[in-house]
């Protein structure tokens, strides 16, 4: 059989503890020897990471603005106790946090759906994409508590010097206060990046805030998305038969329960948190959920949605039997690959990722699988396989087909 060709190279970014194990295992099986696979390597391991004062990661993502896709394996973000294990010079920041600022991106978050792990949410028969916006609002505030009586006021102060005011609260008492923010230029960006993803995938985009409440705040991110979409996105919608939809955040959540799913949902920061944990929770599993940071430029870099599952690594280095899931980490994979063989124009290199994932979801529907589905699958007869003998069925799936 002859090797599948590439064009431009992938940005490959290495990571840590069993997910790195995998790594390996997932190039070595179910991609070298099918395709000439082209990558730029980047080792963004924590040792390496350490080694280089962190220049690995910003050098990675300053490649995925030159390349346009990226595959990133799970990386360690250091605590107290990994400045200890790994002997850091310090307490470097999380990687996906530097390349999501680089990127200016935002986040999309799918569950991958199979027969025998039915999701919590009868009705839920398509995946659900969660899209949260990344910036501002509470994860950039600023608190104070109030000691006793007194008014609280808005104040802005103009670079010209000019000022506005505005009355939060006249307190009788003890109290709290909060103020928050976010920038036009964010929200434009997360939207366009929606409006994008929505393009790309073919796929209905939700958008919902409290517009009714927050006439000013809130009022803005439904007028930003409203306007770039009549001026932007309308018509490649009509000609694609989908459909941009903003209704409130509560009538949101009571749609979404009953919706059938097959679209994405786009969310404020506090929404997107909040809502991404159930939407992944009812749907299964961590380790059946893959992520994609979408930039405004068209810029993507693709992962799991899960982190280095410490605890089966240092199974590992015991010398122990693991049974980790190694499907979201292939599915980063053939995510990347896919895109790449879109811009490229390689049709071979979108179908052998199309493969691919059909070899994974068929290996584990015909009950072959790891102790985490297991212990949630509706199927009867089931066998559960450890680390490398998933991938090695994958991989016979997927010379089988
Ligand atoms: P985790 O790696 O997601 O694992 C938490 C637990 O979830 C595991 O112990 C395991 O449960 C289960 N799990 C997750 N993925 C699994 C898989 N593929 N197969 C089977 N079970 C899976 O989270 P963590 O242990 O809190 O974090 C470990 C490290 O990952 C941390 O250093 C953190 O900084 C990093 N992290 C990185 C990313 C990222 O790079 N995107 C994201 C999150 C966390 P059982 O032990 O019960 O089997
Ligand atoms: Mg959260």
């Amino acid at each position: 059989m002859e090797k599948m060709q590439m064009r431009t190279p992938l940005v490959e970014m290495d990571g840590d503890e069993m997910t790195r194990i995998l790594w390996q295992m997932i190039k070595e099986e179910l991609l070298l020897p099918f395709m000439d696979l082209k990558t730029e390597y980047y080792d963004l391991g924590l040792a390496s990471r350490n080694e280089t004062d962190d220049q690995v990661t910003v050098d990675a993502a300053n490649a995925t603005l030159r390349l346009g896709v990226a595959v990133k394996c799970a990386t360690i973000t250091p605590n107290a106790a990994r400045v200890e294990e790994y002997g850091l010079k310090e307490m470097w920041k999380s990687p996906n946090g530097t390349i999501r600022a680089m990127l200016d991106g935002t986040v999309f978050r799918t569950p991958i759906l199979v027969k025998g792990i039915e999701p919590c949410v009868r009705n839920w028969e398509k995946p659900i994409t969660l899209a949260r916006h990344a910036y501002g609002d509470v994860y950039k505030n600023a608190e104070m508590k109030v000691p006793g009586a007194g008014k609280a006021e808005l104040l802005f102060t103009a670079s010209d010097g000019t000022q506005m005011r505005e009355v939060i609260h006249t307190f009788d008492g003890p109290g709290i206060l909060q103020g928050m923010h976010n920038t036009e230029s964010s929200i434009a960006s997360f939207a366009k990046s929606c409006f994008n993803y929505a393009v790309d995938t073919r796929q209905d985009l939700w958008f919902a805030t409290k517009d009714t409440i927050s006439k000013k705040y809130d009022h803005t991110f439904k007028d930003i998305f409203q306007e770039i979409y009549d001026t932007s996105y309308k018509e490649t919608f009509e000609k694609l038969g989908i459909t941009y939809f903003y209704t409130l955040i509560d009538d949101a959540v009571a749609r979404v329960m009953k919706a059938k799913g097959g679209f994405i949902w786009a969310c404020k920061n506090y929404d997107g948190d909040v809502m991404s944990d159930m939407v992944s929770s009812a749907f299964g599993s961590l380790a059946m959920m893959t992520s994609v940071l979408v930039s405004p430029s068209g810029v993507y870099e693709y992962e799991a949605a899960h982190g280095t599952v410490q605890r089966h690594y240092y199974k590992h280095l015991k010398g122990e039997e693991t049974s980790t899931n190694s499907v979201a980490t292939i599915f980063a994979w053939t995510g990347a690959l896919r895109k790449r063989g879109e811009l490229d124009g390689i049709a071979g290199l979108v179908a052998f990722a199309d493969k691919l994932e059909a070899a994974t979801i068929q290996t584990i529907e015909s009950g072959r699988m790891t102790k985490d589905l297991a212990q949630i699958t509706s199927l009867k007869k089931v066998t559960v396989l450890n680390s490398q003998d998933f991938i090695r069925e994958i991989r016979r799936t997927l010379e089988a087909m």
